[in-house]
């Protein structure tokens, strides 16, 4: 028999999404994944999470293998959009600012930020926070030289954890804490690498305020505010501050090391996460068939170039025509050898559908703004 396990608490008290297996997947990188995945909810401490199994482990090993994070806008951090306006601004220097304002951190002190790729939070932060040191830690040295050149001499980690012979002031883990398949080892780990009140910088995304998350392979952990709330507290954080605007899709805070951890956060209970991941996957499951109901009658485009339209293109290429995106880096680039556009280029035809995969609201958004540029939208489905 299949023992289903939770990989945050060990439980094997288990409820399975059993309609997710049927819906193709997409990779954190945003290239399209095969079909089959697991998705599952622990009837313990509330998590959605993926099987942790040995087809979840070899998938996750032949993406990280070939993983090219921000491939798509030639190395430059994905862009956190106001969906109003269009304008965007660097995700991490969102995160610095709010720190900034907010006064979250000391003049000065030492900062680890674990997952740090090719340095996008070291470089914002540093520049905010001169009199702070930096270093960064991946899980192999891809980016040691690039670190090192930068910064101070040893400030590039990589491998374990264990390797780490010093404690920090403050630890950072932007969209990483998703992507590791023993999130409360992980924290005991941080826990002993940070100075007493020692703070931690975690941002994961919410999957309430974006379905598409969930289709994401890599993704072991589908954190809430209140799940990721929890499992600090549970590991000896307690949350001081939060960042609420800008990246609705995320949950962003700030949590101190404490010995005294006595407000319990509220919890949440299965039946209402439930309810909420079966009415995402059957949006999801309608999102493919007004797609695939549209590609049978003619050729459309898609609004975006990450996640969602990466998701389309593995199932519904031949029926895309072209990708529309505003972030001046994806523009006249090539998605699955089909051309993105400006939605004011004039280089397509203005009366070819688009469809918007995003969550509703945000899609009503993006239509308001698009009728500038008489765009013939395709909203997406309500979620009922
Ligand atoms: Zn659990």
């Amino acid at each position: 028999m299949n023992i289903k396990t939770c990989h945050l608490c060990h439980a094997n008290d288990i409820y399975v999404f059993y309609n997710f297996s049927s819906l193709y997947q997409v990779t954190s990188d945003c290239k399209p994944w095969h079909l089959g995945g697991e998705l599952i909810l622990c009837n313990q401490c509330h998590t959605v999470q993926k099987t942790s199994n040995e087809n979840f482990q070899a998938d996750i090993n032949t993406i990280y293998q070939k993983y090219d994070i921000y491939h798509q806008s030639k190395g430059n951090e994905q862009r956190g959009f106001d969906q109003l306006t269009g304008v965007s601004s660097g995700r991490t220097q969102l995160i610095v600012k709010w720190l900034l304002n907010n006064d979250l951190l000391a003049d000065s002190g030492h900062m680890l930020d674990i997952g740090c790729g090719s340095g996008n939070l070291l470089d914002s932060f540093s520049s905010a926070y001169p009199q702070w040191q930096v270093s960064g830690f991946e899980i192999n040295d891809k980016h040691r030289i690039t670190i090192e050149n930068k910064y101070q001499k040893n400030s590039f980690y990589c491998g374990s954890l264990d390797t780490i012979d010093r404690k920090f002031n403050l630890i950072a883990l932007i969209h990483t804490l998703e992507h590791i398949s023993s999130p409360s080892e992980t924290l005991t780990h941080i826990y002993s690498k940070l100075v007493n009140n020692g703070r931690l910088l975690i941002a994961v995304p919410n999957f309430t305020k974006n379905p598409f998350d969930l289709l994401i392979a890599d993704h072991c952990t589908h954190f809430t505010q209140d799940t990721l709330v929890k499992l600090l507290h549970k590991n000896g954080f307690m949350v001081i501050n939060q960042l609420k605007e800008e990246l609705t899709k995320e949950v962003i805070l700030i949590a101190e090391k404490t010995s005294n951890n006595n407000v319990t956060p509220k919890t949440v209970t299965s039946e209402a996460l439930t309810g909420i991941v079966n009415k995402q996957i059957d949006w999801l499951t309608k999102i493919t068939k007004q797609t695939h109901l549209l590609g049978k009658k003619e050729k459309f485009g898609v609004f975006g170039t990450a996640i969602a339209a990466n998701w389309l293109l593995g199932f519904e290429s031949e029926h895309i025509a072209f990708f529309l995106d505003e972030d001046p880096n994806r523009i006249n680039t090539q998605l699955g050898n089909k051309p993105v556009y400006h939605p004011s280029d004039h280089a397509f035809d203005h009366s070819i559908p688009i469809l918007l995969p995003f969550p509703p609201s945000v899609a009503k958004e993006i239509a308001q703004r698009l009728k500038l540029h008489h765009i013939n939208c395709v909203l997406p489905p309500d979620i009922l």
